[in-house]
């Protein structure tokens, strides 16, 4: 067998590992062990996540939307945003749900930053979000899950834990709100979802969300963070 050829078998195989192993990672429910993004959360019950805010158009409807079932969801904020509508920031904390922190500036990618830059836009959205709602978060998401061991050790230098996702429904690309809803809808116990409240027009977002929450609590599931509390 060539060299070309066993480079290309080893490298096959490789990646399947590695597509392994993450899957292996999604299913485990938790905070991860080793400084590992959580996938997922325990006790049964599924996880809203909504990245990107806030924003004015977007977070006050879902908020309102949340409130009405009375869903406790986690919000990953970015610091500079949060500079702009601190009221909004202390809006969402005074509603119960957690604050997370998702970057000063949302650059991307982020794993290529130098690690300063990282350490640093972890660093400030912490200090802006403390400073609009003397919420301290404890869960940190790299923009567009954008992990590498590089990240998650500055995640952990700051005491944050990486939080990822496991039901994606892609809504920042605006598919629709059927199709958010239909991936929203086969959320599982165990399961981290993603939406997001700001970064462009989150319409669809909310709309999705107001047909699909009212769906999974008649299933009976029941909804937690990946904090496990504030
Ligand atoms: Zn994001």
């Amino acid at each position: 067998m060539s060299t070309g050829r066993r480079a290309a078998q080893l490298l096959h195989y490789g990646f399947f590992a590695v597509r392994g192993y993450q899957q292996y990672l999604r299913r485990r429910p938790g905070l991860g062990g080793a400084g590992w993004p959580a996938f997922g959360v325990g006790g049964g019950a599924v996880a809203l996540t909504v990245d990107d805010g806030p924003h004015p158009d977007w977070t006050p409807p879902l908020l309102d939307l949340l409130a009405r079932h009375d869903i406790r969801a986690t919000f990953f904020l970015v610091g500079d945003r949060v500079r702009e509508r601190p009221g909004l920031a202390r809006r969402i904390a005074a509603a119960g749900h957690v604050l997370g922190n998702h970057s000063m500036t949302h650059p991307q990618p982020f794993a290529a930053l130098p690690p300063p830059v990282q350490r640093a836009e972890i660093a400030g959205a912490q200090a802006e979000i403390e400073a609009a709602t003397g919420v301290s978060p404890r869960l940190f998401r790299a923009p567009s899950g954008n992990w590498s061991a590089g990240v998650l050790r500055a995640t952990a230098e700051q005491g944050l834990a990486p939080v990822d996702w496991t039901v994606n429904p892609s809504d920042w690309r605006r598919p629709g709100t059927d199709r958010i809803a239909r991936a929203l809808s086969r959320s599982r116990p165990g399961q981290i979802m993603l939406c997001h409240d700001g970064g462009g027009d989150r319409s669809q977002t909310v709309a999705a969300l107001a047909r699909v929450l009212p769906q999974l609590l008649a299933r009976g599931l029941t909804f937690t963070t990946p904090a496990g509390r504030r």
